[in-house]
C-alpha cells in the first residue's frame, strides 16, 4: 500500500494553474459527467466492472476539485465516492486521460468547542464551525431529553468534544462526537458514545429511542460494511457500503423500521432494489431482491418486519444474499451500528469501560467551563493538492 501510495501521489506547488471546486450533480451519471467535460468516455469503459460500479455511489453534492492548467486544460479532477475513496481522474504527460481509486487524503483533528449560546444551538455551533453535521448531531443526541425552546438562555454554555476530518483543508464526513454537555441555568445534561459506537446519559441510560431491527430472519452476515480495503488479490481499493446476509432464494426481506418506500425498481448494480425513508433521516436500502412483495408500491407505508420483498441475485451479484445499506442523508454508514441491541444498563467490564469513558469526558466538560474559553474559532487550514505525474520518481518511505 504504502508503495502504490508513493508512487501516485506527490504533491507539486502550483504556480499557474487553478483549482476549481464544484459539487456533484444530483442524479448525474458519471459517463453524463465525463461527456459534458468532453473528456473521453474510455475513462469508464476502460475501468473494470467493480470500479464501474463504485462511480454509482459519487454522492450527490459530493465536494469535487477540478484542476486546470494555465491553458484551462484539465490536469486533474477528485471525486470523492465516500469519505474514504475517491476517483482521481488525471492526464499523463503523454496527454492521455487516465482513473484510478486512490484513498483520500485526511487529517483528522480531536477539537472541543465551548460556546455560551447566542441564539439556538444549531445556529450557534453552524456559526462557530461551519459544519452542518455537527450542529444537526447535536441537537439530535439532546432530542427528547432537554426542551432548548423553554429551558435554554442566552449565556448557557455548551462543550462539544469531536473528531473532525478535513480534507483539502476542509471539514468533511460526519464529526465523530465523543461526548456533548449543555448547563441550563446550572443544570447539566450531557451525552457519551461509548465503545459501541451509541450514546449513553451519565447512568448508561441510552437515548437512542430509534433503533432499527435485522432485515430477515435468523440473520447470517457474510460481508461486512467498510468505506475502504485493499484488495490483496487484485490490488485495488474497494469499498462495501452495506452488510451481505446469505441466504435462500425467496427468504422474506423485512423492514428494518417504520417508513415510507421512497425507491422501487432496478439498478445496474444493485438489480431489484427498494429503499425506505425513516424519520431522522436514516435511508435503508435491499439490494439484489427475486421480487417485491404485492402491494409495496412507491410511498406505501410500511411499519417495522413488514414484509417488502424476496431475497435474490438480480444485478450485479454472485449469488442469492440481500445487500442492506443504511445511509444518513446520502452518507452510508454501517447498517449494525443502529441495529436493535438488547441493554438493560452496563455491568462487570463493560460497566468500567463506560464509567471510564464519562469520566474522562467530565473533567473535560469542567476545565472547559472553568476556564470559559473563547468561544471557538474555525481555522482554515492551508490547502494541499495532490498531482499525479508520471515523472517523478518514487521516494522511498
Ligand atoms: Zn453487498
Amino acid at each position: 500500500m504504502c508503495r502504490f501510495l508513493c508512487l501516485l501521489l506527490l504533491p507539486i506547488l502550483l504556480f499557474s494553474a487553478s483549482i476549481k471546486p464544484f459539487k456533484w450533480n444530483d442524479g448525474e451519471s458519471f459517463l453524463t459527467f465525463l461527456e459534458r467535460k468532453k473528456l473521453p468516455l474510455a475513462i469508464y469503459y476502460n475501468l473494470d466492472k467493480e470500479d464501474q460500479k463504485l462511480t454509482e455511489d459519487i454522492p450527490y453534492n459530493a465536494n469535487c476539485q477540478m484542476l486546470l492548467n494555465d491553458k484551462h486544460l484539465i490536469q486533474q479532477i477528485l471525486i470523492p465516492v465516500n469519505d474514504e475513496l475517491q476517483l482521481q481522474i488525471y492526464l499523463t504527460p503523454k496527454r492521455k486521460y487516465g482513473l484510478k481509486v486512490v484513498p483520500i487524503i485526511s487529517e483528522t483533528h480531536s477539537e472541543v468547542l465551548y460556546l455560551p449560546i447566542q441564539s439556538v444551538p444549531y445556529d450557534d455551533i453552524l456559526n462557530a464551525t461551519g459544519s452542518k453535521n455537527l450542529a444537526a448531531t447535536f441537537v439530535k443526541m439532546f432530542k427528547g431529553k432537554v426542551n432548548f425552546k423553554s429551558d435554554l438562555k442566552v449565556g448557557d454554555p455548551l462543550v462539544l468534544v469531536y473528531d473532525q476530518k478535513y480534507r483539502l483543508g476542509k471539514p468533511f464526513s460526519m464529526p465523530e462526537i465523543h461526548g456533548a454537555m449543555i448547563d441550563m441555568g446550572g443544570k447539566h445534561f450531557a451525552m457519551y458514545r461509548h465503545s459501541d459506537g451509541r450514546f449513553y446519559d451519565a447512568k448508561g441510560g441510552q437515548y437512542e429511542k430509534f433503533l432499527f431491527k435485522a432485515p430477515i430472519c435468523s440473520p447470517r452476515i457474510t460481508s461486512g460494511f467498510t468505506k475502504s480495503r485493499w484488495h490483496p488479490v487484485l490490488h485495488r481499493y474497494r469499498a462495501h457500503v452495506g452488510v451481505d446476509f446469505g441466504a435462500r432464494p425467496g427468504t422474506p426481506i423485512l423492514a428494518t423500521g417504520e417508513g415510507k418506500i421512497c425507491f422501487e425498481g432496478f439498478s445496474r448494480g444493485y438489480g431489484n432494489t427498494i429503499k425506505i425513508h425513516h424519520s431522522n433521516g436514516y435511508i435503508s436500502l435491499y439490494a439484489h431482491q427475486k421480487a417485491f412483495k404485492s402491494g409495496i408500491h412507491l410511498g406505501s407505508s410500511v411499519k417495522q418486519g413488514d414484509v417488502i420483498g424476496y431475497v435474490g441475485s438480480t444485478g450485479l451479484s454472485s449469488g442469492p444474499h440481500l445487500h442492506f445499506g443504511m445511509y444518513i442523508g446520502s452518507t452510508p454508514i454501517d447498517p449494525l451500528s443502529v441495529m436493535k441491541k438488547k441493554t438493560e444498563g452496563f455491568s462487570g467490564k463493560e460497566r468500567r469501560v463506560f464509567l471510564a469513558i464519562r469520566d474522562k469526558l467530565d473533567r473535560i466538560f469542567r476545565q472547559k467551563l472553568s476556564s470559559k474559553p473563547v468561544a471557538h474559532k474555525y481555522v482554515d487550514f492551508q490547502d494541499i493538492y495532490y498531482v499525479d505525474s508520471g515523472t517523478f520518481k518514487p521516494k522511498p518511505f
